[in-house]
């Protein structure tokens, strides 16, 4: 689903800074971790009081399940998975889906109308020939005449989405969904409901750089999560913030790219153009109550950048926060919505 391995565009600070601390009250924290989606998902749990046990193994045992299910069920990593061979149908008749791949993709569509198409899930055979698919990896550009052909297999309005029952209609065969955007959102929110219903109420689950919070850590204190300062190769702390019972998730181009004389070509394509982003916005934070729509929208003002992207945050009261490259790649500006000011600690 997501190849981006180690792109931890978060990183968790409370627990480090905190645990460095000896003294206040002990902390009751519980940590899982693990590899999913071509990056690592941990889980950091509180009691609610001294008196509830944590069952860390069971809850290691079905969230692993969950994510597999939900790898089964939207991957465009594994050729078996509902979503994979849903793309292999050739047919143009109402395809019969489970009601979760329905809920990602009416999602992505949501999304992708909102954007007017600057995001658009059916841009799998762009993602694929830039070579940032489940097909190798690639070290030089394709050539125009194979960017517009893909770019013409592009389009979500060639896509229908049937709520009752659950089904997908493609207006030609080739048409192919990538909801790579927005799948590892969704399993972020399907953990959270995951320790709700273990009666765990204070958590700060994530899977690589997509989170979501509740509640306090095992030391009562809100969540505190960074924001990473986009730097290649290193880490960082731009900012710092605490997101309350929300989730919050990153986009940039930082991570996952190749270079060829001299040019960084981003996992994120504009299928308006049918190339990678090229531009100064370095990286986009975006916190709502759904992780599913945080991952989608970073990913959408990732494509539209930096005066378009902010325009549409403006215009939709999106809590988003930019962080824009000068020219010369050297410093960073900050530029965040209103909405998004509330969580910002300040600056020391
Ligand atoms: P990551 O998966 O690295 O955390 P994102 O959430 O930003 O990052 O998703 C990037 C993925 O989204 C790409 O790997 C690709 O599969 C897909 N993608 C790329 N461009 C677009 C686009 N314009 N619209 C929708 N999905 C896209
Ligand atoms: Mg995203």
């Amino acid at each position: 689903m997501d190849h981006s391995l180690t792109r931890l565009l978060i990183v968790l600070l409370s627990w480090a800074l905190l645990s460095s601390c000896d003294w206040g009250p002990p902390d009751t924290t519980t940590r899982i971790t693990g590899s999913t989606m071509g990056t690592r998902y941990e889980l950091k749990l509180a009691p609610a009081h001294p008196q509830q046990t944590i069952r860390a193994d069971l809850i290691k045992t079905q969230a692993e399940e969950l994510l597999a299910r939900i790898n089964r069920r939207m991957s465009t990593y594994d050729p078996d998975s509902e979503l994979s061979r849903f793309n292999r149908n050739p047919s143009t008749d109402w395809i019969a889906i489970s009601p979760e791949l329905y809920l990602v993709a009416a999602e992505g569509l949501r999304i992708s109308e909102l954007t007017h198409g600057a995001y658009d899930i059916t841009v799998g055979p762009l993602v694929n020939l830039w070579g940032f698919g489940p097909e190798p990896r690639r070290e030089q550009a394709p050539s125009d005449a194979a960017i517009l052909q893909a770019r013409d297999q592009v389009g979500y309005w060639h896509l229908e989405a049937h709520a009752q029952p659950p089904a997908l209609k493609k207006a030609f065969s080739d048409l192919y969904v990538d909801l790579s955007s927005l799948a590892k959102g969704y399993a972020v929110d399907q953990l959270a409901a995951l320790m709700e219903s273990n009666g765990i109420h204070n958590y700060l689950v994530s899977i690589g750089g997509d989170l979501r919070a509740k509640g306090h850590n095992g030391k009562g204190q809100s969540w505190t999560v960074a924001i990473e300062r986009p730097e290649p190769g290193q880490r960082a702390v731009e900012r710092l913030i605490q997101i309350g019972d929300h989730s919050v998730s990153t986009a940039g181009d930082y991570r996952n790219f190749f270079e060829q004389n001299g040019r960084r070509y981003s996992h994120i394509i504009d299928p308006r153009t049918g190339r990678p982003v090229l531009q100064t916005l370095a990286s986009v934070t975006v916190i709502s109550k759904s992780d599913m729509e945080s991952d989608a929208i970073d990913t959408a003002l990732m494509v539209l950048g930096a005066e378009d992207g902010f325009q549409l945050a403006t215009e939709h009261r999106l809590a988003a926060f930019f962080i824009v490259a000068s020219v010369d790649g050297k410093r960073f500006e900050e530029r965040y919505t209103p909405e998004f000011e509330p969580f910002l600690l300040p600056k020391d």
